[in-house]
């Protein structure tokens, strides 16, 4: 699928982008899955069903156990709720300077710029955040990132920052391209994997009128989300100087076995995108079937680092309410 003969935000590119799955009978139909199966999914979870056709084609047929699978599609496990999971498992809501804007660490700032994404992963720990959707001028961020002269960096985050229209996306990046202090632009995307033809024309050359250092971080787990398109799609990025990371969380029974992170971290290193950090799973309500234990994650790391040079293995690392830095586990 290409939008590159299409008008950007046409109703042709509009409709492209809603070919996403959100019905769970639809979808369930799609896999091929038998009614043993559906039994074990849930029909209308409290984070809705949402995947896109790109990652739904990867799927394998008539079976629950597989890597895109279970990082998408609401397994009843999700119904069993422990205490020692949060709504809020990484303290957003201590640290909101204004309703979009949060200052955890020293020198950045987070734009919560949009509640929306390109699809919905079971395990994200945003789930629950209470978004404010109604100004998209970000009039009162804009205004604080102006007057504070110790931020340096601003990660655009969400919810997904490529949901929002080019429209809106011009205006918020040329004011902070204005301001002197802003040295960085962070992107914090997983769009490009589900939708990598949102990287358009208009978009590349809104980025390639900034002056500031742009940098995207990409979020994929399994090498199995990844192919040819959305590297084509990556590399525009990579022509006009962004620089490019990827971030991932470690899944069970998604990523947690040393021959797929070894095979993702090379993948990506092959396309320039450095691999940044494994994430330990953020504690959220209703994920915990996720979890893998810290020990088996360091013996992960341990053995993916015997085979793949230092630039290619992820910081393993967690988030520990009130540290000024994210807590390293290897
Ligand atoms: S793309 Fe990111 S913000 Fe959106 S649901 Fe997935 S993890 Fe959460």
């Amino acid at each position: 699928m290409s939008l590159n003969n299409i008008e950007p935000h046409s109703e042709s590119w509009k409709k492209i982008l809603r070919q996403n799955f959100t019905r769970l009978d639809i979808l369930t139909d799609f896999l091929e899955l038998n009614e043993e199966q559906k039994n074990s999914l849930i029909d209308k979870p409290h984070f809705s069903l949402n995947i896109p056709l790109r990652l739904a084609q990867k799927i394998k047929k008539g079976t629950l156990d597989d890597p895109i699978f279970r990082q998408f599609v609401p397994l009843k496990e999700e119904s069993s709720i422990r205490d020692d999971f949060f709504s809020d498992p990484v303290g957003d809501a201590q640290f909101c300077r204004e309703s979009k804007l949060l200052h955890k660490y020293e020198g950045r700032v987070l734009l919560v710029c949009t509640s929306a994404c390109a699809m919905h992963c079971r395990y994200c720990f945003r789930q629950n955040f209470d978004y404010d959707n109604q100004d998209r001028t970000f009039k009162s961020e804009l205004n604080i990132i102006a007057n504070d002269s110790t931020i340096r960096e601003v990660i655009l985050s969400g919810g997904d920052p490529l949901s929002l229209s080019n429209e809106i996306l011009k205006p918020l990046l040329t004011k902070l391209n204005d301001i002197p202090h802003i040295k960085r632009i962070r992107f914090h995307t997983r769009f490009p994997i589900g939708i990598p033809e949102r990287i358009d024309a208009n978009f590349l050359s809104i980025l390639e009128n900034l002056q500031k250092q742009i940098w995207f971080v990409i979020h994929v787990n399994h090498p199995q989300e990844l192919d040819l398109d959305i590297f084509f799609y990556l590399k525009k990025l990579q022509l006009i100087g962004c620089i490019l990371l990827n971030q991932s969380v470690l899944l069970k029974n998604v990523n947690d076995n040393p021959d797929t992170l070894k095979e993702l971290c090379e993948v990506l290193v092959d396309q320039g995108i450095l691999p940044y950090y494994i994430h330990q799973l953020d504690r959220v309500k209703g994920t915990s079937h996720f979890e893998v234990s810290e020990e088996y994650g360091r013996e992960l790391l341990k053995q993916i680092s015997r085979s793949l040079p230092g630039y290619a293995v992820p910081k393993y690392v967690k988030e520990i309410i009130g540290e000024s830095y994210k807590t390293s586990l290897f």
